[in-house]
């Protein structure tokens, strides 16, 4: 099945035609971005330059850091007035990296995921739960206005309370669902002490998380869904760069938007199909703010052969990451973040240990950091104030509610080198 048939189905030759047009597009929409000026012109490259799609690896790679250098708005290749939303993810420290979108921008981005939704079966005549963040984190919107563009019947109800999730999924009769597999996980969990069927459900969009095959199988049977992985992520507009299809092998990535690359992360070298590395993307189609060869520390391969349900070839499930990122939730944390939040409360020292465990299916972190006790009177209940500050600050700093144990100064182990302070417990089943 087909959002936009002709697009999904142009032949090699034809796709490569308008890859290569869109890239010099691109090159040229960087050129309204100070850092690219600089960075085009120090690296000798202009427009003409790239002759070819191989030409490519002429361009220096765009890490997550200098976007994060640009803060906020540094990396805007139109005036702020074009811009007509903004959304936020997580950077390494304090600051997060700003993406922006115009109209045009949130048409093409809606456009992607209905070709998603659409390849796997899903018409106007589904009903729709989007059971994430509706805030910053853009599985929300995302998701929302490309279901609406399907013409689905959407319910934005967003996260929180299980039991009336799933009331409405069975009020409603829902048959689409959208949010992390760990929430799946916890859904059916409750269904079960609420012993209620789910029975409307058909399909079932999981992502933000890695999962596996055996969660795969798990959900599909709890649920009674048919289980599809997607995978986005918010410096390329956020969900529906690459959607599992029918055949449950691997991820369709649109190649007319989204020009694939896979390096040896150490290196920098291409690896060839079949190889694992990291993914560097270069957004074919973004008006608002261009990237080229965007490292996206994910790591993944493409695969050798086409596949059989449409041209084009797909990437492997996500493996994990060439960076320290850690995903919790579905949200993005750096260590150095919590490192960032702790240094700025003089109460606490600088030394912590994080644990990520995942407990009834949801990922729960626990910040065990010392007193230091210069600042600190030792007072039962100013522990407690203590105690609540810091869960504050990293919620406020982290978009995520943790467990802080205080624990006393010296007691938590010193590191020679590199520091290993975060223990991630959870399986990746
Ligand atoms: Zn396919």
């Amino acid at each position: 099945m087909f959002w936009d048939k002709k697009i999904e189905t142009l032949k090699p030759a034809d796709l490569t035609a308008l890859q290569l047009k869109r890239l010099k597009k691109t090159l040229a929409q960087v050129q309204h971005v100070p850092f690219y000026q600089k960075r085009l012109a120090d690296a000798g490259l202009k427009t003409t330059s790239i002759k070819t799609l191989d030409d490519i690896k002429k361009i220096p790679f765009t890490k997550k850091q200098d976007l994060r250098d640009g803060y906020p708005f540094g990396f805007f290749a139109v005036p702020l007035k074009k811009i007509v939303r903004i959304h936020t993810t997580s950077g390494t420290t304090g600051k997060p990296t700003v993406v922006g979108y115009t109209r045009k921008d949130l048409d093409t981005w809606s456009d992607l995921i209905a070709r998603n939704m659409t390849m796997v079966g899903i018409t106007d005549d589904d009903i729709f739960q989007n059971m994430v963040n509706y805030g910053m984190f853009t599985g929300g919107l995302g998701f929302h206005y490309g279901a609406e563009k399907v013409g689905m019947t959407v319910i934005p109800s967003a996260t929180g309370n299980t039991r009336r999730q799933i009331e409405m999924i069975n009020d409603f009769g829902v048959t689409t669902i959208h949010c992390t597999p760990s929430y799946a996980m916890h859904l059916s969990e409750v269904a079960e002490e609420m012993g209620t069927g789910l029975d409307s459900l058909k399909t079932g969009i999981f992502g933000a998380e890695a999962w596996s095959e055996s969660t795969r199988k798990s959900l599909e049977g709890r649920l009674g869904v048919t289980a599809y992985d997607s995978y986005g992520l918010s410096e390329l507009f956020g969900p529906g760069v690459a959607f599992e299809c029918p055949e449950h092998d691997g991820l369709h990535i649109w190649h007319d938007s989204y020009l694939v690359e896979i390096i040896d992360p150490k290196t920098g070298e291409h690896v060839g199909d079949g190889e694992r590395g990291e993914m560097v993307v270069t957004p074919l189609v973004k008006e608002a703010m261009p990237l080229l060869r965007y490292r996206t520390g994910d790591v993944t391969l493409v695969m050798e052969d086409d596949c059989l349900c449409r041209r084009g070839k797909k990437i492997a499930r996500i493996t994990g990451r060439s960076d320290d990122m850690l995903v919790i939730r579905g949200i993005n944390v750096f260590p150095s973040q919590i490192e960032h939040v702790l240094l700025e409360i003089p109460e606490v020292g600088n030394q912590f240990m994080v644990y990520i465990d995942r407990i009834n299916h949801l990922d729960e972190m626990t910040v065990d950091v010392e007193i230091n006790r210069e600042y600190f009177s030792g007072e039962l209940a100013d522990l407690a104030i203590l105690q609540k500050k810091v869960v504050k600050e990293l919620r406020d700093a982290l978009e995520l509610r943790t467990t802080v144990k205080l624990v006393e100064p010296g007691s938590l182990p010193r590191f020679e080198g590199k520091a290993k302070r975060v223990i991630d417990r959870r399986e990746v089943v």
